[in-house]
């Protein structure tokens, strides 16, 4: 069977191929870095690693561009309401995002290119765009002449042919079906962070980011550009108008949108109290691979119901995976092999990746998993499991694992303090004046697997967290 994604451009699930060799050009729209990343954003970052994985697993190569945007309006005001400068104050959200991803094991996209490292390449942008009478100036500010571009409206298969012309607007984000000329670059205002261009001082608007950045890495077509389904309109119409625009080629052959996440069935806001960074549930002692377990289990296009019951019954899920794994490695087995044992293993692998390959059903490919575990459980109970069967189920767990990478704990350094690593420190140091060297070596191991490593120079006791 082959590998389909259900594309948002044609509404139709296409068979994926790459357009030129092997490798699979794609651009995914990455985090604004004014605040901690919430949860659902991560259903989103969860979905393009699973969707990596699956490539890759798939034979191809990736070269993946990722935009860190460091400069929009949320960004400015909350710098200034704390007195920071915007690169400072995005410095630290965006080494908390990569840290939080690192939690998720979500892999690093080829390039993370930030917006402010990239003025140049929409400035040239823009400027191409003017060339061809795209776009035209207001009180300082550039617009993009929407009604120059009649598929406007393609992707979000939204019908915009009645809109205003001229109407404009200056913010980023907008309502739904609310098309106007959007701002490519915003004229400088007084207090703000501003770039020196030909068509004055002043900062990018938020689509010309992507755009720029995208065909700077992937050349004017790429192969998969993907993000959450709110992104759809205005932001990925108007990098399609932009784009198109400038080369006159199609800019993404495939489109992939990740469904919203709700919480306990309801929408995720700060005023409802269910507002939840990835930090605020691994503060409650849930461990990261339940989280990252809990987002992958629902094909990404359908809403996942993000509930605390959920939460639980995905550690749960992982143990059964882990004591599974466990069994495989240790049982005593009869030397040998059982024809029927090899064929479940291969049915088990051939379910799973026909599931995967359809659109990276996820669910599907859960249960068939959890249906093989459950009857080589069975098998081994009555002695139906020989020796040479052991790899095989070995390999089912290892493909499942390449995907949704579960079943190794993470190390939980984070539940050992300060303090209480200073108090095992000397505790040890005790041990050894005592010459109890055993005491002293099980204290290291201990806190070895607390993700605490130890040095002993001649200064004493140097530590540091791995
Ligand atoms: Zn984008």
């Amino acid at each position: 069977m082959a590998l389909r994604f259900y594309n948002t451009l044609t509404q139709e699930l296409e068979v994926f191929k790459p357009l030129i060799g092997n490798t699979v050009r794609m651009y995914t729209c990455g985090p604004t870095v004014y605040n901690f990343v919430h949860i659902g954003n991560f259903r989103t970052f969860t979905f393009q690693d699973i969707l990596r994985r699956w490539l890759r697993y798939r034979g191809y190569e990736l070269n993946h561009v990722m935009n860190v945007t460091d400069v929009d309006d949320k960004i400015i005001v909350n710098a200034a309401k704390e007195g920071r400068s915007i690169e400072e104050y995005t410095a630290e959200f965006t080494r908390a995002f990569f840290e939080d991803a690192a939690q998720l094991r979500l892999e690093q996209p080829e390039h993370v290119s930030l917006a402010t490292k990239h003025i140049p390449a929409m400035v040239n942008a823009i400027e191409k765009l003017a060339a061809k009478g795209y776009t035209y100036e207001s009180e300082g500010s550039i617009y993009f002449r929407i009604a120059k571009f009649p598929q406007y409206g393609k992707l979000s298969h939204n019908d915009f042919s009645g809109i205003r012309a001229g109407a404009r607007v200056d913010v980023d984000e907008y309502d739904k079906a609310d098309a106007r000329d959007f701002v490519l670059w915003k004229a400088r205002k007084e207090g703000e962070r501003y770039w020196e261009t030909p068509f004055g001082d002043g900062r990018p608007g938020w689509h010309i980011e992507c755009s720029a950045m995208a065909m700077e890495y992937l050349g004017d077509t790429l192969d998969i550009h993907a993000g959450g389904v709110d992104l759809t309109f205005p932001h990925h119409e108007n990098e399609i108008a932009q784009s198109e625009s400038i080369t006159g080629k199609p800019f993404a052959r495939f489109w992939l949108h990740s469904e919203h996440l709700q919480i306990e069935s309801q929408k995720m806001s700060k005023s409802l109290g269910n507002f939840f960074t990835l930090r605020d549930l691994l503060n409650m002692d849930y461990a990261p691979e339940a989280i990252r377990y809990l987002l992958a289990q629902v094909p990404y296009r359908k809403k996942l119901n993000f509930t605390f019951d959920g939460l639980k019954a995905a550690a749960r899920s992982i143990e059964r995976l882990r004591d599974f794994e466990l069994r495989i490695q240790s049982a005593k087995l009869q030397p040998g092999r059982s024809n029927e044992a090899t064929e479940r293993s291969e049915e088990a692998i051939r379910r799973f990746e026909a599931s995967m390959d359809e659109d990276l059903n996820t669910a599907e490919a859960l249960a068939a998993v959890f249906e093989y575990i459950r009857a080589t459980n069975t098998a081994l109970d009555e002695g139906q499991v020989k020796e040479d069967n052991r790899w095989e189920a070995a390999r089912v767990l290892e493909i499942f694992d390449k995907v949704f990478d579960v079943l190794s704990p993470t190390p939980s350094s984070a539940t050992l303090s300060d303090a209480a690593i200073e108090a095992k420190i000397e505790e040890r140091k005790q041990a050894k004046s005592a010459r109890n060297f055993a005491l002293a070596d099980e204290i290291r191991t201990l806190l070895l697997e607390n993700g605490v490593i130890l040095e002993d120079t001649k200064d004493g006791v140097r530590w540091k967290r791995k």
